[in-house]
């Protein structure tokens, strides 16, 4: 009998899993013993770091997109489509443009994130961001014109893609305006919903100071209630911030099938943090974004989490015990300006510690975007 393995959603953690099973389980696909399908929304593979640069006009977000197919072993059925309704009871999936439903022996959510703006009243007509597309190319065009004026930048909901990138925002746009001589002209603040200006401790004592050299002003423990887009933002704690430009990270959620197929709250998905087996249902993992681990919604966690499902499908269908754990291992490179970043590397024991920021560390982090899309088919 054939094993199917259906994985959903064709990002990060989604396209180095296909390749990896691609990779463990080739013979076994060959000979007809397994199938793997990868479905995704989107004809094409979307790399999300790159909409950093756009408002400032380093890339383009064309420069973020690929074919999935390009990116994807042969081996591996590639489809565009939506997964609508998961029934881990019975084993089957629904897809948007499949009259009847399908079953699987294995499936892996690999989802990611959703922006939610419409969460908070007036933050999609009165703010700007830079987490999606549309988003980032919007924000390049207000930039370009902002010469003088407040600019806030608000953190308004946790979990978020890439917790660095907020700071990278800021150190980015600080350091752009200096080169363009409208520094003194350009009010930046940053805001945080928690008393520090990270989630992580360690990275909130090293970023403060940098932020208090730069004249960078924070707001910690403000949590966004509402937005006029006339030009304030307000608190749940009662503080109001006058501002001519607003760059938000709208709140997040994760997709609302999970939460319907009973896998977890918010549309993450409840895992062993380890195993990255869901809580809730025999035979589905989560990966990436959508699997609620406690580590950072980040590229590289996808990245080394599809290597762990990988390894535990694979021994699964070989019947064998699946050993492979996560340990939590999270890279990041921080960008501190336009031409300087620092890198961090932790995991579940160990805490991070930033390296001091060279311009070495921010070529390295433009390198690795550049050959991302090695990564991504599994070549890297
Ligand atoms: C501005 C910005 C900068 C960032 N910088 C970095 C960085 O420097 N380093 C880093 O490590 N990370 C960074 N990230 C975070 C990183 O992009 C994400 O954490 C990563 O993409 C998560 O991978 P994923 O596979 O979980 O989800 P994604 O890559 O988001 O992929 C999810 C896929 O699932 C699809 N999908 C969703 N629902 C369905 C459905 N029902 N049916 C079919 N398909 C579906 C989506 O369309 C999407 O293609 C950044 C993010 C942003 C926004």
């Amino acid at each position: 009998m054939t094993e199917r393995i259906v994985i959903v959603g064709g990002g990060t953690g989604g396209t180095v899993l296909a390749n990896d099973l691609a990779d463990r389980l080739g013979a076994a696909i060959d000979a007809g013993d397994v199938e793997v399908t990868l479905v995704n929304d989107d004809p094409d593979h979307v790399y999300k770091p790159v909409w950093l640069y756009v408002p400032f006009g380093q890339r383009e977000p064309e420069d973020g997109r690929r074919r999935l197919r390009e990116l994807v072993d042969d081996r591996i059925e590639v489809r565009i489509d939506r997964v609508t309704e998961i029934d881990t009871d019975a084993e089957r999936l629904r897809y948007r443009d499949a009259a009847v439903p399908v079953d699987y022996d294995y499936l892996v959510l690999a989802t990611g994130s959703t922006l939610a703006p419409e969460t908070v009243p007036g933050l999609e007509a009165g703010g700007y961001d830079y987490y999606s597309e549309s988003g980032a190319k919007a924000l390049r065009e207000e930039l370009l014109s902002f010469t003088e004026g407040d600019l806030v930048l608000s953190v308004v909901g946790t979990p978020h893609m890439c917790p660095a990138a907020p700071l990278e925002f800021v150190f980015m746009a600080d350091d752009w305006f200096r080169e363009r001589g409208l520094r003194d002209e350009v009010d930046i603040t940053y805001t945080y919903p928690i008393q520090r200006v990270h989630g992580n401790p360690h990275i909130a004592e090293w970023a403060r100071p940098l932020m208090d050299e730069r004249d960078i002003s924070v707001e910690t423990f403000f949590n966004a209630e509402s937005v006029d887009p006339d030009g304030t933002i307000t608190s749940m704690e009662g503080v109001d911030l006058d501002y001519d430009l607003l760059v938000s990270i709208p709140p997040h959620r994760g997709i609302d099938l999970i939460e319907k197929a009973g896998l977890g709250d918010d549309g993450w998905v409840d895992v062993d943090k380890h195993t990255l087996e869901a809580e809730a249902a025999e035979n589905v993992y989560a990966l990436g974004d959508t699997a609620d681990t406690g580590v950072p919604n980040a590229g590289s966690v996808a990245h080394y989490q599809a290597g762990v499902v990988g390894q535990r499908i694979a021994s699964e269908i070989r019947g064998r015990p699946a050993t492979a754990t996560y340990d939590g291992k999270t890279l990041c490179f921080i960008e501190t300006g336009m031409d300087a970043a620092s890198f961090v590397e932790f995991d579940y024991e160990s805490p991070p510690s930033p390296a001091p920021p060279s311009e070495k560390l921010h070529w390295s982090k433009l390198a690795y975007n550049e050959s991302y899309w090695l990564t991504a088919r599994g070549l890297l």
